[in-house]
């Protein structure tokens, strides 16, 4: 990379931050990016400067609201008694394409990790009770990977929740150990769905 000009390996190095994007795509990306007219260019940088501002999640259930309204806390079609418990409000996408799911969902915000320092009081686990009370919850699904912090996280939300009267069941019936929710075909997830089990 001595050859570079400086501005073109910062580009490399930026790009090499995507999951699965090594030195030759990263290279092949920027070379690609170069490529584009100003204009697109311009958009695409205004873009990404104010993505994460324009972007709101629900004070609820922490999804990702769509025109200031929760497509699911403000959707009245929806069964407020059944909760679907994520870790990321990218899994409800995911969840959403099975089309098995009418319920609402709640966003953890993440999974315990001692490694990373991330314990019980960083996961909306209290806000999770509090809507279990609210909205008179009967069922529970925990929709969160079979990895070694996944497990952990799911067995310390069914802990907290022992004292409510309801029913709580796991997703990871029928999907792989240690697969990303993400990265499970809608098939399999849609199984896994109909699939769940006491938990
Ligand atoms: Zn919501």
């Amino acid at each position: 990379m001595h050859r570079y000009p400086k501005h073109l390996i910062q580009l490399i190095e930026k790009l090499k931050k995507f999951p699965g994007v090594g030195q030759k795509s990263a290279q092949r990306y920027a070379f690609h990016l170069i490529e584009w007219p100003e204009k697109e260019l311009a958009q695409f940088a205004a873009l990404l400067s104010e993505i994460k501002s324009k972007l709101k999640t629900c004070d609820r259930c922490g999804c990702l609201e769509r025109d200031n309204e929760c497509p699911y806390c403000d959707d009245v079609g929806r069964q407020p008694q059944i909760l679907c418990v994520v870790s990321h409000f990218k899994d409800v996408f995911a969840i959403e394409e099975t089309h098995e799911y009418q319920g609402l969902y709640h966003v953890l915000g993440g999974l315990l990790s001692p490694l990373e320092g991330i314990g019980p009081e960083q996961l909306a686990i209290e806000q999770l009770k509090t809507r279990i009370q609210k909205l008179g919850v009967t069922e529970l699904i925990i929709a969160i990977d079979s990895t070694l912090e996944g497990d952990a996280t799911a067995l310390h939300v069914k802990k907290e929740l022992e004292p409510f009267d309801i029913t709580i069941s796991r997703l990871a019936f029928g999907l792989p150990m240690g697969s990303a929710l993400d990265y499970v075909d809608g098939g399999t997830l849609a199984r896994a769905f109909a699939g769940r089990r006491g938990f």
